[in-house]
């Protein structure tokens, strides 16, 4: 089996354990913060972060790789809820361009199973994106009306 597509399902593992801590981290700060509606999504898209993780660590260790601990980044910590957005928009926007191009590499190594293992993240990531950009609209458009909904449960 292809060390290319190990590296690149390794690439992802990293990608995720750093959207896992920074989720976290912001769920954790929002709680704190009252804004339960908000720290609740997080902790919801957090945990959809774990699973692409360990499925990608399945694939690793089925093609007898060895699945990285290593996330590619650091969680910011003390960020008002714009700049959360904006950090988290960054991290999916990546990921997405990430797992396009290594979904192209997986089918030129005749590996599609790995290929789909890309494409199924893909979905959730556009998903969590598509999520974020949304809630920062909103709070562009109207400010502090919009952050007292995310108080909400
Ligand atoms: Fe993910
Ligand atoms: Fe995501």
């Amino acid at each position: 089996m292809s060390k290319k597509v190990i590296d690149l399902l390794n690439g992802a593992r990293s990608r995720e354990l750093t959207a896992i801590t920074q989720y976290m981290a912001q769920h954790y700060e929002l709680e704190d913060q009252d804004f339960a509606k908000l720290a609740s999504k997080l902790k919801e898209i957090g945990i959809q972060e774990m699973k692409h993780a360990e499925k990608l660590a399945e694939r690793i260790l089925f093609l007898q790789g060895e699945p990285t601990s290593k996330p590619d980044g650091v969680a910011k910590k003390g960020q008002k809820i714009p700049e959360m957005l904006t950090t988290n928009i960054g991290l999916e926007a990546q990921a997405i361009k990430m797992y396009n191009d290594a979904s192209v590499v997986c089918a030129a190594e005749k590996d599609q199973i790995s290929k789909e293992v890309f494409e199924e993240l893909l979905k959730d990531e556009e998903e969590h994106l598509n999520y974020f950009e949304n809630e920062k609209t909103h709070i562009e458009k109207l400010g502090a009306a919009y952050l007292a909904i995310l108080i909400g449960k």
